[in-house]
């Protein structure tokens, strides 16, 4: 677990302005990384970290001489390496590697920076709004996790009103494997998918476009360094194996969904479409934000293997989260999304470090670059549902938007917002940006 220093002082500021202003989601205790091109050039993808409404050029950096000389060694090849188009490089240096560039960053973006620093830093500034980002890292592996009892128990009981997650749930973090061809960055746009649904009482399944299209809102989890095969992480050192979190929406046909998924799980419902927001907030940044990890003392305990001090002390992230929704008539109108959903990773039934343990423990390898979905994240309350299928009850009570138009799933030229951020008093602000994604026709 990441303790708190001097990069986390609340009022450190820096002498980019726009990141001391109230309400930014990058602010210099944050300095989170992602892969970035000018928007609509042809430049060479490259690493970047976000300070204020600004991208820090890595490969600008690594030209000028701020990291030479013997106290910047390893912060310096860590920022050659986070300069790459891939981040994987840069995850497998490991903690002491990312932890050595955050402090070194933190040093020249500060305000009282030597003024020749300043100069020099100021020519690798891109303004966010002109650039485009690409998937931060090459994806070797990704594993949709299933760790919210709030959504589990929701998604039963409209099946049965009495129901109660599966005999399972209470005692692993479950999850199945998903695909990373179509895991695409925020901004991506993607057909309505095609498939196999079977109607409540029909003989046969019919061939159709998806007609109960849903979004999920998820973390993702980027693994930093791997385990060899048939070495487990033991969950005292999982923590030193992840690199940090973005935002992940895992759409999901809901038709296709129930028809195919027994007994092998989801398939094509889950594999046409996922968008990561592009920038990956560090661990190092979120520890102002850990919490006690708790289990209800009627709950069944965690096996010892998934058991330690550490993940009950701070096992648990308030990480704020919200999903919107923009139908096409409000951007046309220009009316704006409508917030359907707020809640906080808090509620999670298992934590981080705990999925990261039991994946491995039966021998599975993970590899710098590697990716984990949450799982749907929804909490306790009303309005906390993480899934439109919880919060409009299978199309029972469709959700009203801002401007009256109602949904019970997601029609074609929707986009779905995912927003978070981590905030409470004597600590700076930690967003994450902004996951969007757009629902195109069926292709048909
Ligand atoms: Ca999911």
């Amino acid at each position: 677990m990441s303790a708190l220093n001097h990069t986390h002082d609340a009022d450190a500021r820096s002498w980019v302005d726009s990141a001391n202003a109230a309400g930014c989601d990058f602010p210099i205790q944050n300095l989170p990384h992602a892969v970035f091109r000018r928007a609509g050039s042809a430049e060479a993808f490259r690493g970047g970290v976000a300070i204020g409404d600004q991208v820090l050029d890595l490969a600008a950096l690594a030209s000028k001489q701020q990291l030479d000389g013997p106290a910047h060694g390893a912060a310096r090849d860590a920022a050659r390496a986070a300069a790459l188009p891939a981040l994987n490089d840069f995850f497998a240096l490991g903690k002491g590697a990312w932890k050595a560039l955050r402090h070194a960053l933190f040093e020249l973006l500060k305000h009282d920076a030597p003024s020749a620093t300043v100069q020099a830093l100021r020519d690798c500034l891109v303004p966010q709004a002109e650039v485009e980002y690409t998937v931060p890292a090459r994806i070797g592996d990704y594993t949709d996790f299933y760790t919210s009892i709030d959504h589990a128990l929701n998604i039963s009981r409209l099946m049965n009103p009495d129901g109660d997650v599966t005999p399972n749930f209470r005692w692993i973090p479950t999850a199945y494997h998903g695909r990373v061809s179509t895991i695409g960055v925020s901004g991506q746009r993607f057909h309505r998918p095609m498939g196999q649904a079977m109607a409540p009482g029909a003989k046969a399944p019919t061939y159709q476009a998806c007609a109960r299209l849903d979004y999920e809102l998820e973390l993702g989890v980027w693994i930093g360094t791997g385990n060899a095969q048939g070495e487990p992480i033991a969950l005292e050192h999982a923590g030193e194996h992840i690199f940090g979190i973005c935002l992940l929406n895992d759409w999901s046909a809901r038709d296709i969904q129930f028809w195919e998924m027994a007994p092998l799980g989801p398939f094509l419902a889950k594999n046409f479409a996922t968008t990561i927001s592009p920038w990956i907030v560090t661990m190092e940044a979120l520890a102002p934000y850990r919490q006690a990890w708790t289990r209800a003392a009627g709950d069944p305990q965690p096996l010892p293997y998934l058991e330690n001090a550490a993940n009950r002390e701070s096992g648990a992230l308030d990480i704020r989260l919200e999903v919107w929704l923009e139908s096409e008539k409000a951007r046309n109108e220009k009316t704006g999304p409508s917030r359907l959903s707020a809640t906080s990773f808090r509620h999670q039934y298992w934590s981080v470090a705990q999925m990261v343990t039991h994946h491995t423990m039966g021998g599975c390898s993970l590899n710098p670059g590697d990716l984990f979905g949450s799982g749907t994240i929804s909490g306790p309350g009303e309005g906390e549902a993480g899934a439109i299928i919880e919060l409009a009850r299978a199309g029972q009570s469709p959700v009203t938007l801002a401007n009256g138009e109602q949904r019970s799933f997601l029609e074609d030229g929707d986009a779905v917002l995912l927003r978070g951020w981590c905030e409470k008093p004597g600590h700076a602000r930690i967003g994450f940006g902004e996951s969007r994604g757009t629902v195109l026709p069926a292709r048909n």
